[in-house]
């Protein structure tokens, strides 16, 4: 059995995820925030669960990762989707390419469009989405070989076709809503949602004038390398 924790971070409103198998005890954590190492790991210790892996959805604009530093304590690998250019990942995933958690597997699935190598991450029903479909909107396109056109191309022909009760579990919200299903998004996303033409979406976001991320030129170089060592 597959069990799930969402996990906050109160400075970027970043949500971090760990996906655990209750019979291996095998888990992952899905984009770890460096300043809460302690928290994640204590909570791993305290669930009694093993880290196997480290899963980024994308190079994050927002916060560090704590990914390094969980590897160098906990000797477990980062994966990463292929088109992020981060060379010092463990493993580089193709799109379709599975990772095994205790007997089961999680499906990355290129969904470029917030960056160049974003990745979804699939498994048990859920869909842990990164910030390319958020609940009632898409991360933004401006950056990081980001483009309107990826967004909606991953969100429609990729996302969109799994079952409409699939659980999403995105990166962020900064409204409070916690997780959302396929159907919902379909049915309701002002950006991606059933009846938006792609010309209109691609429209809408040029003509966003989003502030440039306050952390951005601390926060990209040093996800580039997966964070700090310690
Ligand atoms: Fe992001």
């Amino acid at each position: 059995m597959i069990k799930t924790r969402q996990l906050f971070d109160q400075d970027t409103w970043t949500y971090t995820y760990l996906i655990f198998e209750v019979e291996s005890k095998e888990a992952v954590i899905v984009d770890p925030v460096l300043e809460n190492f302690l928290r994640d790991t204590i909570l791993l210790k305290k669930l009694g669960i093993n880290l196997v892996g480290i899963l980024e959805t994308h190079v994050h604009a927002d916060h560090i990762t704590a990914a390094n530093k969980i590897r160098n304590s906990l000797g477990v690998k980062i994966y990463m989707g292929s088109k992020s250019g981060v060379q010092v990942a463990d493993v580089l995933l193709d799109d379709g390419d599975q990772i095994k958690l205790g007997t089961e597997w999680i499906t990355a699935i290129h969904t470029p469009g917030h960056t160049k190598g974003s990745t979804t991450y699939y498994i048990d029903n859920m869909l842990f989405t990164g910030d390319t479909l958020f609940i009632g909107g898409t991360g933004r396109t401006d950056f990081q070989g980001g483009s309107a056109a990826d967004t909606f191309n991953s969100c429609k022909n990729k996302l969109f076709t799994y079952p409409d009760d699939t659980l999403v579990y995105p990166a962020h919200n900064y409204e409070g809503l916690t997780v959302s299903t396929i159907g919902e998004e379909r049915k309701w996303n002002p950006n991606v949602g059933d009846g938006i033409k792609e010309e209109e979406f691609i429209e809408k976001e040029k003509r966003k004038d989003r502030p440039y991320p306050h952390l951005f030129d601390i926060a990209v170089p040093a996800n580039m390398t997966c964070g700090p060592k310690d």
